[in-house]
């Protein structure tokens, strides 16, 4: 059992008064609010410790070094990963997902092959693949879903043809919150030797995380969305693969011997980290997992899952309002619009309510067309949310309706 008001005081955004009115975050599908162990870290990685990391001779650079190197472990421990070498440190999922676009396209994408993606795709999840197939002559596929935001797994069989050279999936849908079966697809894309990437921007705060149990080859995700500091990211990548794969930027970090007439590559994962990382972010992204972890990923779950259930039923209370996905399996996120009224109109009541909740096509406007909408308004909610909160949501929406209905 989670104690919420503990919780709540490790966050000091959330004690704050927003037009007079307690703050009621409800946005964490865009971003989660941080800690304070993550601030404080960075605080004091700038304040006591900073010094550019790898090669450093002298004793903060060294230091650091091995804290951003600790940092990796921890994040290979927190996804279950089998190697370090297999933890990319990136900008974000979007930066993650354009490296794999990009080096595995360069390796294995040619003309006339297939990429096959998902109606439920963020925008991070489709256009990086566009620009490999414009670049290679190759073609983007599309799994299509069904009227309750599940994808229509009995069409995958037929779409994964010989073509296919990589099959990259949202974990969870950000705009409408499904949760995918990607174990069931994995084994099927693996059975026809296809590779998967899952775009975990949503999946990785929301519960456990094995890839080496569901085998994915790639997965992506972003600190900010984790509790941890913007500007921070992993990519997840089988060995085999970034070892096939060649970088996708050139700079320092990356090389071995450089030489105007040959330059060669560092070893892994560093081939893909060129430049000065952001190490003092990826630090206390390794925090913030830690963080995750002591608050504990199966109470996230338990909680999350009664808050999804609340939110649910307090929402079909409400007359003229219609959710948008009503998959079996869902994360703590619902999509809902209320007759008639813009989803902007919303928003901004809700703004002035202290409620704050995201409104438009969530960056998913193929999903929204499919949907026959422009956009929603999303409530997106974590375990430091609490049924309250809830209540306040459905009493500003019947306020809303009074206004515009
Ligand atoms: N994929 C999904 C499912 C997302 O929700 C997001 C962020 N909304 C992204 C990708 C992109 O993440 P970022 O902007 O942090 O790179």
């Amino acid at each position: 059992m989670l104690n919420i008001q503990t919780i709540r005081e490790d966050f000091p955004v959330l004690s704050q008064k927003v037009y007079n009115k307690p703050l009621i975050y409800f946005d964490n599908g865009a971003t989660s609010q941080k800690p304070e162990i993550v601030i404080h870290k960075l605080r004091e990685l700038y304040a006591e410790q900073n010094s550019s990391i790898h090669r450093g001779v002298h004793y903060l650079s060294s230091k650091m070094t091995e804290r951003y190197e600790a940092a990796r472990e921890t994040v290979r421990e927190f996804i279950h990963a089998g190697k370090v070498e297999e933890i990319v440190f990136t900008a974000g999922t979007t930066a993650s997902i354009n490296l794999v676009a990009f080096s595995f396209g360069e390796a294995f994408i040619h003309p006339g092959d297939e990429i096959l993606v998902t109606e439920l795709e963020h925008h991070s999840n489709i256009v990086p693949w566009q620009l490999l197939a414009e670049r290679k002559g190759a073609s983007l596929k599309v799994l299509p879903i069904n009227e309750k935001g599940e994808l229509k797994l009995e069409m995958l069989d037929e779409l994964l043809t010989e073509k296919v050279k990589i099959l990259a999936i949202t974990q969870v849908s950000n705009a409408i919150g499904t949760i995918n079966p990607v174990k069931e697809i994995i084994q099927k894309a693996h059975d026809k030797d296809i590779p998967v990437l899952l775009d975990g921007a949503q999946g990785v705060q929301h519960g456990e995380l094995d890839v080496q149990e569901l085998e994915c080859d790639f997965y992506a995700f972003s600190g900010h969305k984790v509790f941890g500091p913007n500007g921070t990211g992993v990519l997840y990548g089988k060995e085999k693969w970034l070892e096939s794969m060649p970088p996708c930027q050139g700079g320092g970090d990356m090389i071995a011997n450089v030489s105007f007439e040959k330059t060669t590559w560092a070893d892994l994962p560093l081939k893909f980290e060129a430049g000065t990382s952001n190490y003092p972010a990826a630090i206390a992204l390794a925090e913030a997992l830690n963080y995750v972890t002591s608050v504990g990923r199966d109470n996230i779950v338990t909680y999350e899952k009664e808050l999804l259930g609340y939110l649910s039923k307090s929402l079909q209370m409400i007359e003229g309002l219609k959710i948008y996905g009503t998959s079996q399996d869902k994360i703590s996120t619902i999509s809902f619009l209320i007759n008639g009224i813009h989803h902007q109109d919303t928003g901004m009541i809700l703004d002035k309510l202290g409620i704050a909740v995201r409104v438009g096509n969530h960056c998913a406007q193929p999903l929204m067309k499919s949907l026959g909408i422009e956009g929603t308004v999303r409530a997106s909610l974590c375990f430091y949310n609490t049924k309250e909160e809830i209540d306040q949501l459905c009493n500003g929406l019947e306020k809303v309706k009074q206004m515009f209905g």
